[in-house]
């Protein structure tokens, strides 16, 4: 009897997977599994081990992570475990990968574990993941997501025919379902959410650092159907960047988020006590445009005005 392919979707309660789940519809002929550290402690190598045991994956998307934004990245209480908890957790996923002979997996890097200053300048492409230190605001979390790119990398080589492990390697991401915390938040949910309290107490709406730095920015549900398309339409291996090339400052994503909380321009304020980290670390996307040449992406400010949205019809139950 024909028994759809199952695809483990680790991290599955997060914004990437809550946006791989949006996308279930379009692929019927498989089987998907969403575990959150509910379903196991991926940091427990027995945990793991009883999860692939139950599901028996064909294929995996690994988005499972300790994250943060910048400021958690670089709180010293963070900082063991940024590097701790990923490096145990990426190392228990990919040993089970190897255990049950999944097909292919998905692993996600991220462009914030590139060098600080990129010895062959910008912007970055796959080639310069290990040339030079992380950002110090960064070092935990960029050298676990690094060390998982070589031991994938080492079990391509010696398994050449499997092809069994690509990187997929996104720039910021935002999308509906985020983590809004006021701390530990990427800048995009962040900002959301200090916009609405600044809108509902009819204060300041305060951005932090000079609002120069610039980003690249992907919506959820563009990198969601990048990593299914990557999983289980093409043979790549190896780290991709998905970044689209236009980078935004903070202080105009702050602009957009405010016009759609009715913010005036005069209410935004920025708290210089604040670093801004890298000023910039663009990435480039041609690996993936040379492999998936159809792949678009959404306008960030139609993006933004959706995530906004999402976050005002969900402020009792989003992730804060
Ligand atoms: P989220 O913070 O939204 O979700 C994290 C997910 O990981 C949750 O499902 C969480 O489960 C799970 N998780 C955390 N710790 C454990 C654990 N010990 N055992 C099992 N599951 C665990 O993350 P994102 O969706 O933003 O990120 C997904 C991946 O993408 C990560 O690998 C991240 O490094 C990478 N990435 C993210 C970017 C971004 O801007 N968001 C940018 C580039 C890369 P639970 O809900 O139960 O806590």
């Amino acid at each position: 009897m024909y028994q759809p392919p199952t695809i483990l979707v680790t991290g599955g309660s997060g914004l990437i997977g809550s946006a791989i789940k949006r996308q279930t519809p379009h692929y019927q002929q498989c089987f998907f599994v969403f575990a959150s550290s509910k379903d196991a402690d991926l940091t427990s190598p027995a945990e793991t081990k009883a999860l692939f045991q139950k599901v028996n994956p064909n294929y995996v998307i690994h988005l499972a992570a300790r994250v943060g934004g910048v400021y958690r990245n670089s709180n010293e209480k963070d900082r063991v475990k940024m590097l701790t908890d990923n490096i145990a957790i990426n190392t228990n996923v990919i040993a089970c990968c190897e255990e049950f002979n999944v097909t292919r997996a998905i692993l996600c890097l991220s462009t914030c574990v590139f060098p600080d200053i990129p010895p062959s300048g910008y912007p970055f492409d796959e080639t310069a993941l290990h040339q030079g230190a992380p950002h110090p605001s960064n070092e935990g979390y960029a050298h676990a997501k690094r060390l998982m790119e070589l031991h994938s990398r080492l079990l391509n080589d010696e398994n050449p025919n499997a092809k069994r492990y690509v990187c997929v390697t996104p720039t910021n991401v935002y999308g509906s379902h985020d983590n809004y915390h006021l701390e530990n938040s990427h800048v995009i949910p962040g900002l959301i959410h200090r916009a609405y309290l600044a809108k509902m107490s009819n204060s300041n709406f305060v951005l932090r650092g000079t609002g120069s730095a610039l980003r690249q920015f992907v919506f959820s549900d563009d990198l969601a159907r990048v990593i299914i398309n990557l999983l289980i339409k093409t043979a790549v291996t190896g780290p991709v960047i998905v970044a689209p090339q236009n980078e935004y400052s903070i202080r105009y994503i702050g602009e957009l988020i405010a016009d759609r909380f009715e913010i005036s321009r005069e209410r935004i304020v920025f708290d210089t006590n604040f670093g801004d980290g890298q000023k910039r670390k663009p990435a480039s996307d041609q690996r993936l445009r040379n492999i998936l040449p159809e792949i678009t992406y959404t306008p960030l400010e139609v993006g933004i005005a959706y995530s906004v949205k999402w976050f005002q019809n969900n402020y009792d139950t989003a992730r804060k």
